[in-house]
C-alpha cells in the first residue's frame, strides 16, 4: 500500500524501462497499453505485476522531489542486494547528473556496512556504483551474479560470474 500521498501523475517511466513478463514486454520498451506521460490504457485490466509495481520514490518520502522518474530519468527498486537504479535508454547519462550521481556514491557509502549494493542498470548495461569508484559490469544476464571483492566493507573489484558456477 502506499502511504507516501504521491502518486504517479505524468510519470510513466516504468512502464518503458521495467519488464512484464505476463505481457512478454521486454525491459526499456515502452508498453504497447502506455500512453507515455498519460498512463494505462488497460489500466483496470492490467496484469498482476503492473499492480503490484511501486518505484521507491512513489512509497518512500525520505527520496526527494527530484527523483521523481519522469523529472530524473530514473527508476529506483530494491533487490535483496541493495538499491536497483534503471535509467531511461534514452537518457544514458541521467544518473551521472548532479545531484543524482552524489547520492547515489552516499548511498552506496552508508550501504558497504551493511552489505547493500547500489547497481545502475542503463539498457542491458550494469555498473556498480561505490562511494569512490563505478565498476562496468557489461551485460550482465538473468543467470550470472555479480561477485564483489571486499577489502574490509570496501568494494575493491567487480566482476560477474554464472551463478551455477558460485553454487558450486
Ligand atoms: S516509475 Fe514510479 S512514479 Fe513513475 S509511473 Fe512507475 S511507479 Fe509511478
Ligand atoms: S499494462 Fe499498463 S501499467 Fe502495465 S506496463 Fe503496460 S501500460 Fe504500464
Amino acid at each position: 500500500m502506499n502511504t507516501s500521498g504521491r502518486q504517479c501523475g505524468d510519470c510513466t517511466l516504468c512502464c518503458k524501462v521495467m519488464a512484464i513478463e505476463e505481457l512478454a514486454k521486454p525491459a526499456n520498451a515502452w508498453c504497447p497499453h502506455c500512453r507515455p506521460g498519460h498512463g494505462c490504457r488497460i489500466y483496470a485490466d492490467r496484469p498482476a505485476e503492473c499492480r503490484s509495481f511501486s518505484c521507491v520514490w512513489l512509497v518512500n518520502e525520505l527520496l526527494e522531489e527530484h527523483w521523481k522518474p519522469s523529472k530524473s530519468k530514473l527508476v529506483l527498486t530494491t533487490s535483496e542486494d541493495g538499491l536497483e537504479v534503471r535509467c531511461d535508454p534514452g537518457f544514458p547519462d541521467a544518473w551521472r547528473k548532479e545531484p543524482f550521481r552524489s547520492e547515489l556514491q552516499e548511498w552506496a557509502l552508508s550501504g558497504e556496512t551493511l552489505d547493500m549494493t547500489v547497481v545502475v542498470i542503463v539498457g542491458q548495461r550494469m555498473t556498480l556504483v561505490t562511494a569512490e569508484r563505478e565498476f562496468d559490469l557489461g551485460i550482465v544476464g538473468p543467470d550470472e551474479r555479480i561477485v564483489r571483492e571486499l577489502e574490509g566493507t570496501k568494494v575493491v573489484n567487480a566482476t560477474v560470474a554464472r551463478a551455477s558456477d558460485l553454487e558450486q
